[in-house]
């Protein structure tokens, strides 16, 4: 059986800080034609530009500490009205604890919409660390300090990872090994995607 293009891609990426989610969340959401919607990303530009929402969260974002469930849950409901999210979106950084996940399950259920895919990249603590580490000397990002590292990480580990458990029974979870190459992770992650239907609009994007 050939599989036909996906009509509806929505995926949630979930790994720790520095697992590459952000960098295989961009290709996959390319190769999708779905929107990525990063809210660190969003946060940061925020940040970067001193709006209201920045002026707000950037205490919390640089001790590496959650912004507030309501405010980051308003923020991204408002991405998913906007029309290039209709069909699809790729979802990285939200949701992050199980009370996001409430949040977005409600919202998508009032659309009759569900997600296809979470993507777990898997990566030991260790391997996470020595990224996170070599980011903080290229990026200079002020979240990337030693002991702000240490603490996103304890929070992905003990509010973040448990939200699988929630996803596993729904039986969308597909496991990604993230130890490896950039193009070797991209590899498995859209061949895994491909053996449940999952397969990109814009397939050129995804070589
Ligand atoms: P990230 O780039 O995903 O690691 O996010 C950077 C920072 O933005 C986090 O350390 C948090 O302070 C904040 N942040 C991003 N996403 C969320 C979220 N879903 N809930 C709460 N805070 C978030």
């Amino acid at each position: 059986m050939t599989a036909a293009a996906a009509d509806s891609a929505r995926f949630l990426i979930v790994g720790p800080q520095g697992s590459g989610k952000g960098t295989q969340g961009v290709l996959v959401a390319e190769a999708f034609g779905v929107p990525q919607i990063a809210t660190g990303d969003i946060f940061r530009a925020n940040v970067a530009e001193g709006t209201e929402l920045g002026k707000r969260v950037q205490a919390i974002i640089e001790a590496g500490d959650l912004v507030s469930d309501e405010l980051t849950s308003e923020l991204v409901r408002d991405r998913l009205r906007q029309p290039d999210a209709a069909s699809g979106f790729l979802l990285d950084g939200y949701p992050r604890n199980r009370s996001q996940v409430e949040h977005l399950d409600e919202f998508l259920a009032g659309r009759d919409e569900h997600l296809d895919a979470v993507l777990e990249l898997v990566v030991p603590r260790d391997e996470s660390i020595s990224r996170l580490r070599h980011r903080a000397l290229e990026q200079g990002r002020t979240d990337d300090t030693e002991e702000v590292i240490a603490n996103r990480l304890a929070i992905y580990e003990r509010e973040t990872a448990p939200i699988l458990d929630v996803y596993r029974p729904r039986d969308i979870v597909v496991p990604i090994d993230g130890v490896g190459t950039l193009a070797e992770v991209t590899s498995r992650i859209f061949a895994a995607l491909a053996s449940r239907g999952l397969v990109p609009r814009h397939p050129g994007a995804a070589a």
